[in-house]
């Protein structure tokens, strides 16, 4: 089993190494159809990249998609900032993207100073959001309405720092047409949940969310998991060649 096209990867627009063009090459030294260019949106400190910037970004794919001759993607991994599910892009912004990922991650600031102390943003905060059963169900909470009420194509790394519920989320992506992510990077969700996930009839996609040009296309992690289980491509999106079309209606 093989990943066909990598639908997560970084580049230096924010803490990746390699530039658009390394990461294309090194998706097509692999024989991949496709890559996806899906660098933080802008509440990572730091590193996350503004929409102004977006346009650039889009002229850079569109040139080295062209001299290679390859399907490369413009896309955002955007943040899930509060048990409301709120994310760091707006809807005008989005449509200058083709792909639209989102997942929580630990160092993003989120839009409310008091939501620090709903959701665990750093060190400070995981103190106070314990794991609790109403805490698990306030994490859990902010990926439901996330995917619900924001168009979002891969919600990325589901339970990585966050303790969450994953058959409510599955179901959620379910109906929304959202893939679930399983990421090769932080070995997430396990076996267990994998497969809890593919029973709620979510459609999952195994990505590299690498942030070197080298770890392009390797998911060792995630299809090893697929393949345990006994997963095909009619539940994972990526592993055959059958195009993909994702919830906002790209599709490769
Ligand atoms: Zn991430
Ligand atoms: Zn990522």
């Amino acid at each position: 089993m093989r990943i066909t096209a990598d639908f997560h990867s970084h580049t230096k627009y924010s803490h990746g190494t390699g530039t658009v063009e390394d990461n294309v090459v090194a998706a097509m030294s692999l024989g991949l159809r496709a890559l996806a260019i899906t660098d933080h949106a802008e509440r990572h400190p730091l590193i996350g990249v503004k929409p102004s910037r977006f346009d650039a970004m889009r002229q850079d794919v569109t040139a080295v998609a062209k001299e290679y001759r390859f399907k490369a993607l413009l896309g955002i991994e955007a943040n899930i900032l509060s048990p409301l599910g709120e994310i760091d892009l707006l809807p005008e912004d989005a449509s200058k993207l083709d792909v639209v990922l989102a997942g929580f991650h630990l160092t993003a600031y989120p839009l409310r100073f008091k939501d620090y102390f709903k959701l665990p943003f750093n060190g400070v905060t995981r103190c106070v959001c314990r794991n609790t059963a109403k805490q698990r169900a306030l994490n859990t909470e902010a990926f439901v309405r996330a995917v619900t009420e924001h168009e979002i194509d891969v919600l990325t790394h589901p339970g990585f720092r966050l303790d969450v519920e994953l058959k409510p989320i599955g179901e959620a992506c379910a109906a929304t047409g959202t893939f679930v992510e399983i990421s090769s990077r932080h070995e997430t969700p396990d076996i267990e949940g994998t497969e809890l996930l593919a029973s709620t009839g979510a459609k999952l996609i195994v990505n590299s969310d690498a942030h070197k040009p080298a770890s392009v296309g390797k998911c060792e992690y995630a299809l090893d998991v697929v393949q345990k289980i006994g997963l095909g491509d009619d539940v994972v999106v990526n592993i055959s060649d059958k195009p993909v079309t994702f919830r906002r209606g790209f599709t490769v």
